[in-house]
């Protein structure tokens, strides 16, 4: 199964991955990004790699 994971130490909650994926990504009390639903749909795959590759600074990924 493929597993989405956000490394907290490096986001900068630019906002990216909520705007695009907001059903995948939500904003903690802090600001930062977090995983709002960590199994990722074989159909939303291809869109969340796109979002990996705007993440300014690489703290998104997917885990098999
Ligand atoms: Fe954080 Fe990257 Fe999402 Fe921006 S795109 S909020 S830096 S995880």
């Amino acid at each position: 199964m493929d597993k989405l994971v956000v490394k907290k130490d490096k986001c900068i909650g630019c906002g990216i991955c909520v705007n695009d994926n907001p059903a995948y990504f939500e904003f903690d009390d802090e600001g930062l990004s977090e995983v709002k639903k960590e199994s990722v749909d074989v159909k939303d795959k291809e869109a969340l790699l796109d979002t990996i590759e705007q993440c300014p600074t690489e703290a998104i990924v997917i885990e098999n």
